[in-house]
């Protein structure tokens, strides 16, 4: 049995499809590059994005042409599996609209992939998915042979931006219990893992409640005092960083996205200062710099906030590096208002940030917000920030010249066979000569210049 994935959006999305691609392999299936050969096609959808939605229904329209194919040529048609949060947004609806789809699985309907895999292999069909309002964490998302690996820890937000979907397509959060997922990292140690990401919607909300009351948010119980049976984000955290200590790990770098700035505590900032392990980079997306904006957005923080918090992790985490997520042209967006970004970006200098305009996203509440922005002054506020932000990063990055840094290497560079692309601690990427075999080492790398956003570096 032959199966072929596509994945759209986020990284736990890629780490639940591969989580699913687990199931199938042990289960004996092969993966193939070419749809045309699978017997099954699983498409991991994203609905952060109108465009991100459009770009599936084009896919599902081929699909559709392979499928009427196939039946006319006599041949086993291709069954087709829609999940992620397109499919839990449009859930039976979708099937309608595109009788391609022979099952939508929601994200909390993950537990029925056995039950599908095995109707297949025998000719069946699954008639109808429970809903089971339960979200389950995989034991594993681990891809053989890799060196880097993500673990999920927890799903979900409460968090209810007024521009943002995921709330409503990933349901509340849920924080998976700190002993699975120190289990999971024992299984990635064995596998020889050098570096694991920490993943969550809201990574840095993590609260694992003993007694299971998880009506309380991490920031309304660590407004009390903790008692032995909470664990919050700093604590696992630390907990993960002496597990991987006391068991002798090959993981040697452990990060973590996407954390939300309002649950960003002194004790984490304390944490990573003080672990080896937790690398120096914070993704830290403050969407605008208007304190305004920000309220609309129902982002529970104001500038001043922001950014008495970063300094407070700068001067904690001097060689931290500082990455973000800027939001433009949010309805009623001034161009005050747009300049306070501006100025908040030229004030902390990020190292990096993920810039976008606002696109309404149906059933937000900001969709319906007046004002909406025009696109001519959408498009030329970005186009601002990304030339801004480019200084920034070219300023930033010459600052590491010279230094000699830790380089996990993960590829042959695109550009120069003879050249290994690799990552530091800081998220930065450099390429150097040297040979494939170091590839999933750490080595040491003088930095000696930069090309465009890549430091050119040797290896010592
Ligand atoms: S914190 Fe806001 S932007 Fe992030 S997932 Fe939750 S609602 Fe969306």
């Amino acid at each position: 049995m032959k199966y072929f994935f596509e994945t759209y959006g986020c990284q736990m999305n890629k780490a639940e499809s591969s989580s699913v691609e687990q199931i199938l392999i042990e289960r004996g299936w092969n993966s193939v590059e070419n749809p045309e050969d699978a017997n099954l096609v699983i498409i991991n959808t994203c609905s952060v994005r109108a465009t991100a939605e459009t770009r599936i229904h084009g896919r599902l329209g081929w699909y559709s042409a392979l499928k009427k194919s196939q039946v006319k040529q006599n041949k086993n048609p291709i069954t087709v599996v829609v999940m992620g949060c397109m499919a839990q947004r449009l859930l039976e609806s979708l099937k309608k609209q595109f009788p391609v789809v022979d099952y939508v699985v929601g994200n909390f309907q993950k537990p029925f992939f056995t039950e599908i895999f095995e109707a297949v292999e025998n000719g069946r069909k699954v008639n109808q998915l429970d809903e089971t309002p339960v979200y389950s964490f995989a034991s594993t998302s681990y891809e053989q042979g890799s060196f880097s690996a993500f673990v999920p820890i927890m799903h979900g937000c409460n968090n209810f931006c007024t521009y943002c979907i995921v709330p409503y397509v990933r349901g509340r959060e849920i924080s998976r219990s700190p002993k699975d997922i120190l289990s999971e990292i024992d299984q990635l140690s064995a596998h020889g893992v050098k570096e694991i990401s920490l993943l969550g919607q809201n990574v840095n909300s993590f609260c694992w409640n003993e007694t299971k009351s998880i009506s309380e948010t991490a920031s309304e119980i660590s407004a009390k005092s903790c008692d032995d049976k909470i664990i919050l984000f700093p604590q696992l955290m630390k907990m993960i960083a002496e597990h991987l200590k006391k068991t002798n790990s090959p993981i040697k770098w452990v990060r973590f996205m996407s954390s939300h700035p309002k649950d960003l505590s002194d004790e984490l900032i304390k944490v990573i200062s003080e672990e080896e392990v937790l690398c120096k980079h914070i993704h830290l997306p403050v969407q605008h710099g208007s304190s305004n904006i920000l309220q609309r957005m129902n982002r529970r923080y104001t500038r001043e906030k922001y950014l008495d918090l970063v300094k407070k992790i700068k001067k904690q985490i001097p060689e931290v590096s500082l990455t973000t997520d800027i939001l433009i042209g949010f309805p009623g967006e001034t161009e005050d208002e747009f300049e306070e970004t501006v100025s908040l970006m030229k004030e902390i200098n990020y190292l990096a940030a993920y810039m976008y305009y606002y696109n309404p996203r149906e059933g937000t509440p900001a969709c319906s917000y007046e004002n909406q922005i025009p696109m001519e002054d959408k498009k030329r506020r970005l186009a601002k920030i990304i030339d801004i932000q480019q200084e920034i990063t070219k300023t930033e990055m010459k600052k590491q010249l010279g230094k000699t840094v830790k380089v996990l290497v993960e590829n042959v560079s695109r550009d120069d066979e003879s050249e290994m692309l690799g990552r530091t601690s800081r998220d930065e990427r450099v390429v150097f000569k040297a040979d494939k075999s170091l590839i999933g080492s750490f080595v040491e790398v003088k930095i000696e210049s930069l090309n465009g956003n890549t430091f050119k570096g040797c290896l010592i």
